[in-house]
This record gives structure tokens, sequence and C-alpha cells, in this order.
């Protein structure tokens, strides 16, 4: 069986009322489980206890440490393209933006692949946009064919394939697959994805047993917050996290939290999530999860991820560009412009004033923790953590 046919039958809407109706002694009482339930996980994101963080946060940190020890794994995505045949409201790499594209070569991806390999990084997150003519299946296992040798880990961050599509990529070097299900909610993601193979909300929601079938051993999943209620996505990202940690056992699984940012489109937050409650978040998902990774990109300001280092995240992002080329300027000379998917070239000039060393394609999203790898690296060591670029079995047998 399925996460889908499982999710299916979920009372996501009921444990979403248990959260809001929890009292406080119920708070506590789900925090003093050694194992907790999904229903004791709605009472740790309830709004009563949001009185709890204190108590939340000494319990997160301490399992963080047994866990983990004293380590923040680090990691850098490295867009190689920006087109897509997706509309997606939220994102700014939208079939329908009028924005500036590009898919890197192969020689631009391994330029940029240097760049962050000389800042320190071992650990890289392909990404892309869903487009099986420029992104196609051998592309991206020529990407990472081409980068292997010099990178432990490699991820991938696509458009969801066959099973069977994603075999070559294992045997070319890929060890890691992050699929956001953007949001749990059907009727919300029926309306923000309109257009393009992404509409299919179960194909999606299957992708990671899909990636661990093809022998992706490190999978990582995430609602996008901001789209729906951001309890609901919680408690969803729990059962979909407990459903692949019981069937998809041999993959380590990480889960991220990511909340919307601007982009090209100016689509604008549908719901509010607050630092506050990110960082109960955080507890929480430690709380019922100690030994998966929690991952924090630079969609979030420098204090804000600086104070939840200590409360359970294990996995950051560092010095990130969400366009391709962004590193080193790779891909410069190609751009074009896509109005309503159709190409349209540009004339030099309206690239040309892109500034040495950068790239006019356009972003994803705004960073908002502008920081240098090595300027979060040295925040991480006074913090009194190691940061780790690598992976976990690197750093814990070095
Ligand atoms: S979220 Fe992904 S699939 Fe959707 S438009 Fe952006 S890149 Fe394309």
């Amino acid at each position: 069986m399925s996460f889908v046919s499982e999710f299916n039958s979920l009372p996501v809407q009921s444990l979403v009322q248990k959260s809001l109706s929890a009292g406080l002694a119920a708070g506590r009482e789900s925090l003093a489980k050694p194992k907790p339930s999904l229903a004791d996980f709605a009472n740790l994101i309830s709004p009563a206890a949001a009185e709890l963080l204190e108590p939340l946060g000494r319990r997160s940190h301490t399992l963080t440490q047994q866990r983990f020890g004293k380590v923040i794994r680090l990691f850098a995505p490295l867009y190689i393209s920006n087109e897509c045949i997706n509309n997606c409201q939220y994102c700014g790499f939208s079939r329908d933006n009028p924005i500036l594209r590009v898919t890197l070569s192969l020689d631009e991806v391994r330029q940029e692949a240097q760049a962050l390999k000389g800042q320190g990084f071992r650990n890289i997150l392909l990404v892309a946009g869903e487009h099986p003519k420029f992104v196609s299946v051998n592309y991206l296992k020529d990407c990472v064919a081409a980068l292997h040798a010099d990178w432990p880990s490699i991820s991938l961050e696509v458009g969801p394939m066959e099973t069977e599509d994603y075999r070559p990529l294992v045997g070319a070097g890929a060890d890691g697959l992050v699929v956001y299900q953007e949001t749990y909610d059907r009727k919300v993601y029926a309306d923000m994805h309109t257009g393009g193979p992404k509409r299919n909300f179960d194909w999606r929601l299957e992708t990671p047993e899909r990636a661990y079938a093809a022998g992706f051993r490190r999978l990582g999943i995430s609602p996008l917050y901001g789209l729906a209620d951001w309890r609901y996505e919680a408690i969803c990202v729990a059962a979909h996290a407990d459903y692949l940690l019981r069937n998809c056992w041999k993959a380590q699984l990480t889960i991220s939290l990511p909340r919307l940012r601007p982009c090209a489109g100016e689509f604008q937050p549908l719901t509010h999530m607050s630092d506050r409650d990110l960082a109960q978040l955080v507890c929480a998902l430690r709380i019922m999860f100690p030994d998966v990774g929690l991952v924090l990109s630079t969609r979030e300001s420098a204090k804000l991820r600086d104070g939840l280092i200590p409360l359970g995240v294990t996995m950051m992002s560092a010095g990130s560009h969400t366009e391709p080329g962004g590193y080193t300027g790779a891909g410069r000379g190609k751009l074009h412009q896509t109005v309503r998917g159709r190409i349209v070239e540009l004339g030099a000039s309206e690239w040309a004033s892109a500034p040495e060393n950068a790239t006019a394609a356009t972003g994803q999203f705004e960073i908002a923790d502008g920081r240098s790898s090595r300027e979060v690296a040295d925040l991480i060591r006074r913090l009194g953590y190691e940061p780790v670029w690598k992976d976990w079995d690197a750093a814990l047998t070095a």
C-alpha cells in the first residue's frame, strides 16, 4: 500500500481540530511521552503548547545532541536550469512568468560546482525546473556523472520521474532525492498548480517511494509553508515521514521547513506561519522523529537561522543562489526569455549590463540569509557546533 492510500484515510481535519482545542495539560502529557503518536504531535504543535516552547526546546535540544552530536551539516543548492513546463502560482520559475532562463551545459555545471567545492562544500543539491526537453533524464545523468568523482554526496531536486528513469541517476552517483509536496491540501494544491504534469497530486505524493525503489538512500520531503494552514501541513508531513520510516527504512530521511519567499510573479502567501510557530514545529518534529534530519535553508533570516540551530536543526544551506549560474556567472551568454512558455531571444544589451561573475538568469525566490558559507560556518562554530561539509557518516567516524 502506498502512502496515498494511507493519506486518504488519515483523519487530518480531526487532528487539526484536536490541536486547536488542546489544552496545556495535553501538551505537557504528550511532551512527557517517550514515543509520541501523531495525536501527541498534534498536541505539541497546538496553540496551547506554544506556552511550552522552553521545555519543548530543551527536549528537542537534548535529543538532537544525543542522535546527531554538535554538528550542522552544510550543503549548497546548484541550480542547473530554470526552465519549467509547470505553472505553480508561488514559484518564480512558473512557465507563464516572463523571466530570463537558461540551462547550464555540463562544463558550466562543473564550473559552478568547482566554485562551491572551493568554498568547502562536499554535499551538493542539483536543482532544476521540470522540462523534459531541457532537463531530460540523460542530461541529469550526465550532470551527476560529471560531478560524481568530486562530490561524495549528490542530491537532486527535479521534476518527479518513474522509478525506471531514476535508476540511471542512482547509477551515475546520485544518492539523495528531495521532493516537496508543496501542500498536502488537495484543494489548495489544485488551485496552486494550474498547468503542467505537476497537477497530479498523487503522482507527486508517491515520488519518494519510487525514488527509494530506484535506490536513492537519502529522501527529503516537505510542504511549502504559506499555502495551506501550517498545522494541517505539519500533521500531514509527520504522517508522511512516519510512513517512509516504516516502508523505506534503509533511507535517511530529512524534513525541510521552507516558508514562502518573494519571487517573480509576486505571489502572496495564503496563510501565515510566525517565527515562533516555526520554532515550535522544529521542536515537535524532533521530539516525534529523533533520527530525522531537519533542514533549514537560506529562505530564513540569519537571526532566525542562528536561533534555531540549538533547537534541533541538523542541516543548512549557506551562501546560496537560486538562479542557474549564480556562483560564477556560468550560462550568462545564452540567456533567453520565455513568454507563456515560448522562447524569445534577447538582444545583447538586455544582459550585457549584468555584473562580472554574476548571472542575469532569474532566481526561484529571494534569499533572506545572504551571508557567505564561511560566515555561516564561523557562526556555527561560535555557537559551539562543528560545521560539517560532508555527510553524517564521515562526520561521526572522523
Ligand atoms: S515549483 Fe518547481 S515545478 Fe513549479 S514552477 Fe517552480 S520549478 Fe517549476
